[in-house]
């Protein structure tokens, strides 16, 4: 019988080391060494398997491979040393001068600067398409059309993509589907299973889940990975093999945290509903969501970050977060602490102001991060620092 999630999760390890130890050692080396010439020479010509340098690979790193592959149920990976390289390099190392990218509106600030200033670089156009008019978006297939790039939920609108749908029009039109699933993880929404042939991850975020380390993952399918593994190999994206260890054990504790995380926007979300100040509240498994039968659908419950938004605008936004008395103010996300971030001045600062409500982000848009504190102190939080706005 295939083995649960929470269990690959936290059973899958590297081999045992001499030592026998049970919790997996930290291989800080940068090289490795040859048992003769002949196996130094196999090695390089790729007639041996094993570790020649830790910018290729390192035992820590192919542990958190190994794991995050059967989480995702694809056949290879990548990891990184921040999502933003294991963004560029999924783009960079399959697109060449020529060709064109197909994006969803909606997608992190970072990405977007990549797309919008980067990519044009080295010819390679980048059209945007509206996330939730998934009929439009074949209009937009060109012939040298190479990839279609999306992120699920969206940061920080929430919306969704199907990624059904999505999935078949790549299909169809031989386009390479590349995910950004940050925001669900693999214990919410698995990609692969509806077509992705790439699925990206900040592990910054909620595959850490506690706000101590940078990491990226790129999986998918095994020709696409070993076109990348060349690019990464020789660009040197790697992640170090202390985060590689910090990471592979945080997956050991994903399903856990994600329930609380989930539990918790939820019952949150739910509070800032009722509050008279607040004119909408977006979470894909509030039944108000207009996408909350797709969320359903494909995700396994909501995810660990909500928004609303102040009519009143920038001035309530700012008065609102400056009373928070527990809740950070904090640009990161999936986190155990739960942050409050004000997109339209912070991590979305650089889009236009056309771009930003193009995206849903007004300037009274909050996003909360919602970490794993007790549910009645989340709301306790927000109740008193809202009255400040009555
Ligand atoms: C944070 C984030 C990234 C970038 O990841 P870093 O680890 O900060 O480089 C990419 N995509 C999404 C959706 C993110 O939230």
């Amino acid at each position: 019988m295939k083995k649960h999630f929470e269990t690959l999760a936290i059973r899958t390890q590297a081999d045992r080391s001499p030592h026998r130890e049970h919790s997996v050692p930290l291989y800080l080396t940068s090289s490795f060494v040859f048992d003769s010439a002949e196996h130094g020479h196999d090695l390089f010509a790729g007639e041996a398997e094993g570790n020649v340098y830790s910018r290729y690979s390192n035992p820590n790193a192919d542990e958190l491979i190994k794991k995050i592959c059967l989480l995702e149920m694809v056949d290879d990976g990548i990891a990184t040393a921040s999502g933003m390289a294991a963004v560029f390099t999924s783009l960079a190392g399959l697109l060449k001068s020529g060709d064109h990218l197909l994006a969803g509106r909606s997608i992190f600030g970072s990405t977007h600067q990549i797309l919008t200033e980067l990519l044009p670089r080295w010819n390679i156009d980048v059209t945007y398409v509206d996330v939730l008019d998934p009929e439009s978006w074949k209009a937009s297939i060109r012939k040298e059309t190479k990839m279609f790039f999306m992120e699920t939920p969206s940061n920080p609108g929430l919306d969704l993509i199907d990624l059904e749908f999505a999935g078949k029009l790549c299909k169809e039109n031989g386009l390479i589907f590349n995910v950004d699933n940050c925001f669900a993880t693999p214990y919410l929404q698995t990609p692969a299973e509806y077509g992705a042939d790439l699925v990206v991850h900040s592990a910054t975020k909620f595959i850490d889940g506690q706000g101590r380390t940078l990491g990226g993952l790129i999986t998918g399918r095994q020709e696409l990975i070993e076109e990348l593994r060349f690019f990464a190999r020789h660009t040197g994206p790697a992640i170090s093999p202390f985060n590689a260890w910090i990471l592979s054990k945080s997956l050991e504790t994903l399903s856990v945290r994600m329930d609380r995380h989930c539990r918790n926007a939820l019952d949150l979300a739910r509070f800032i509903e009722t509050l008279p100040p607040v004119e909408w509240v977006k979470y894909p498994f509030l039944e108000s969501h207009p996408q909350h039968e797709l969320a359903k659908k494909q995700m396994k419950q909501g995810g660990g970050v909500l928004v609303f938004n102040l009519p009143e605008g920038m001035n309530a936004a700012r008065a609102f977060i400056d009373r928070l008395q527990m809740i950070s103010l904090s640009s990161n996300l999936g986190d155990t602490r739960s942050i409050v971030t004000h997109p339209a001045s912070t991590t979305h600062s650089k889009l236009t102001e056309e771009d930003r409500l193009s995206v849903g982000i007004t300037p009274g848009l909050i996003r909360i991060s919602v970490g794993l504190e007790h549910i009645d102190d989340l709301i306790e939080d927000v109740r008193q620092a809202m009255d400040a706005l009555l």
